[in-house]
């Protein structure tokens, strides 16, 4: 009883009442495009990592949990702001894989934001690669 132990206890309670959403409020800002910017670190590919129940899963799919509800199987969450770290609720859509391509396609991956390296070779390999594992999964 008392002292130390109780304290930290105290606090490990905290972490763990702690909903996913408040998680995400903590570690996020709100820029003037209402975007929910994601402050800790990115991976390379400008998504980030949040740990829940323990597993890591992507912010943005994360709120999506945290705001709006489960995520149909298969589905992606994507970004209506092209910001892979946002974690606005209203910036998210559900669609496919291709969905994903084809919109950013559609948008020429915001050509103004990004003047270099978006619509790299690579980039769209890679996500061709996405659209054929897709596939490749629906055909089981
Ligand atoms: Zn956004």
């Amino acid at each position: 009883m008392g002292g130390y132990d109780e304290i930290q206890e105290e606090e490990m309670k905290g972490i763990h009442s702690m909903t996913l959403a408040e998680r995400i409020i903590a570690k996020t800002k709100v820029n003037e495009n209402g975007c929910r910017l994601w402050q800790e670190s990115l991976l390379k590919d400008g998504y980030a990592l949040i740990r829940y129940k323990g597993k890591k899963i992507t912010v943005h799919r994360a709120a999506w949990m945290a705001f709006k509800g489960p995520i149909p199987d298969g589905m992606s969450v994507l970004h209506s702001c092209d910001i892979r770290h946002c974690t606005a609720e209203e910036h998210l859509f559900l669609g496919t894989y291709a969905d994903n391509s084809k919109d950013a396609v559609t948008k020429g991956r915001q050509k103004n934001l990004f003047p270099s390296g978006d619509l790299h070779p690579n980039r769209i390999k890679k996500l061709k690669k996405l659209q054929r594992l897709t596939r490749l999964r629906e055909l089981g």
